[in-house]
């Protein structure tokens, strides 16, 4: 089959809500496959399942901890078993466990870690595999403005985030040579249900440091991974873009 043919297969994870909600649905009217991964939120995930498909494109979702091992290694296979290969993958999946670091427990820093840090490399390792083998990738990661100006009160969440860019910049060096790209997404403060329970004293504040003047929607993080994820974009790689509205310059 020649290269123009081939129907992309995107794996989102934690697609479920929020901003890999939104990137599922881009992906989808971008023409791919869709696997909606998500931990705990069925009816949600059939939600974007029937937005997916609405849009054109066929989509199933799969449940799995991104954290553990076993639940990615199924997840891929679930993927595969569907739609026959794997050709991007949206890290998105992330979770806070906010506290200044006197009151931070070592549990609530290694949830962060492992949900943020371990789960992208274990989906990375997994989908490493079978796109070194078709020649062929699109690997995203959702790191965070935080990665790079810190936030006093997430040094877990901050500590994961800029690990990402590492990981993320090593990767796309391993696997250039492949025709796999491996690129970042930083976004800033976007509405979603992760910020949602932030009073509104802090929520104003952050809107004053945002030179566009608002809080983003996920859609306009959606775009920008849209962008990494395109076939076009084959000669970016190890690249971090802010979707931020210019927060972080
Ligand atoms: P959100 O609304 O809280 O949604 C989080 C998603 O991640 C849900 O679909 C959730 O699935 C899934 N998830 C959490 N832990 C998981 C696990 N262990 N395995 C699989 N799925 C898991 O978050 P969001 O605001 O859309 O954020 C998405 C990404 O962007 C995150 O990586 C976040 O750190 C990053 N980000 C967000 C902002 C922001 O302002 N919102 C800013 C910078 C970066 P279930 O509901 O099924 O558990």
């Amino acid at each position: 089959m020649s290269e123009e043919m081939i129907i992309r297969t995107a794996i989102v994870t934690g697609g479920s809500r929020g901003i890999g909600r939104a990137v599922c649905i881009a992906l989808a009217k971008q023409g791919c496959n869709l696997v909606v991964n998500y931990c705990h939120g069925e009816a949600a995930a059939a939600e974007v399942v029937a937005l997916c498909k609405a849009a054109g494109a066929e989509a199933v979702a799969v449940q799995a901890d991104v954290s553990n091992a076993e639940d990615c290694k199924r997840l891929f296979e679930e993927a595969i078993h569907a739609f026959g290969r794997v050709d991007i993958l949206v890290n998105n999946a992330g979770i806070t466990r906010d506290n200044l670091i006197l009151c931070m427990s070592e549990a609530d820093f290694d949830a962060v870690l492992n949900a943020n840090l371990k789960g992208a490399f274990l989906c990375c390792k997994e989908a490493a595999r079978r796109m070194v083998r078709q020649r062929y990738g699109r690997i995203v990661n959702l790191s965070s403005v935080v990665a790079l100006r810190g936030n006093a009160g997430q040094t877990n969440y901050a500590a994961s985030k800029a690990g990402l860019l590492g990981l993320t910049k090593s990767l796309a060096r391993e696997l250039a040579g492949r025709n796999i790209t491996v690129n970042a997404v930083a976004p800033g403060f976007i509405e979603t249900d992760m910020t949602a329970a932030l009073p509104e004293a802090v929520r104003a504040e952050m809107t004053k440091g945002i030179p566009l003047g608002r809080p983003g929607i996920p859609e306009d993080v959606a775009n920008a991974v849209a962008f990494f994820a395109a076939e076009q974009s084959s000669y970016l790689t190890g690249q971090v873009l802010c979707a931020d509205g210019g927060m972080a310059m």
